[in-house]
């Protein structure tokens, strides 16, 4: 299917102006202000529609890179360790895998022992960094001031801080980018405003274009 640049409401609003537009390029203007008003609206309209234009022909690439994205999720190679035989190399997902806590894992086929396995962390951004914060908390006993007693997991206290480093780089880079999505979704809410205020407006402007009743036909 054909992907639509304009929604609804944009529709409506071009359907609008045009209709004012025309209406008002065949009316004859009564005097000078008639003239000016003309031109004012002329150009607003033509200002108008220039910027929704460039504004869904940004929203539809946008949208399209996002569609891109997820595609490339699953054509991207990863890092990973095979499970089974410990090979690592980059690997293309095979499938996906929820676990107890419904976190989302790739699948792999390993290219050594042929066998199938899951990536060691989730791949969606907010599970990993809840994925990290869980396995920090569990992974060493502490005392009140936070100060590692003893390890509850088979590793280091160097690949522990490692992790936490990578960790808190993760979470800030996830709040970046929620940020910017928020600040997305607001501009938008916005846009929106503005094209029902739009429709609004010429609507309100069509009411007034009552198209003069024919001149009597002369026998
Ligand atoms: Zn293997």
């Amino acid at each position: 299917m054909e992907e639509e640049v304009y929604n609804a409401d944009e529709k409506e609003l071009f359907e609008l102006i045009e209709f004012v537009v025309s209406f008002f390029a065949g009316a004859i203007p009564q005097s000078q202000t008639d003239i000016d008003n003309r031109q004012k609206m002329y150009e607003q309209s033509d200002h108008l529609k220039k910027f929704v234009i460039k504004h869904a022909n940004t929203r539809f690439e946008f949208e399209q890179n996002e569609i891109e994205d997820e595609k490339k999720e699953w054509t991207d190679y990863y890092d990973a360790t095979c499970t089974h035989c410990k090979f690592h190399s980059s690997f293309q997902p095979i499938g996906m895998v929820k676990d107890a806590n419904y976190y989302r894992f790739f699948t792999f086929k390993c290219s050594k022992c042929e066998k199938e396995f899951r990536a060691e962390y989730p791949y969606e951004p907010h599970q990993l960094v809840s994925y990290y914060d869980t396995y920090i908390k569990n992974a060493a006993k502490r005392d009140k001031q936070g100060k590692i007693i003893s390890m509850k997991i088979n590793i280091t206290e160097e690949e522990l801080s490692g992790m936490i480093e990578r960790y808190k780089d993760l979470k800030s880079k996830v709040h970046i980018l929620d940020k910017a999505v928020m600040d997305y979704e607001k501009s938008e809410e916005e846009y929106n405003g503005l094209i029902k205020t739009g429709i609004f407006n010429y609507s309100e402007m069509k009411k007034t274009c009552i198209p003069l009743p024919f001149p009597p036909s002369i026998n």
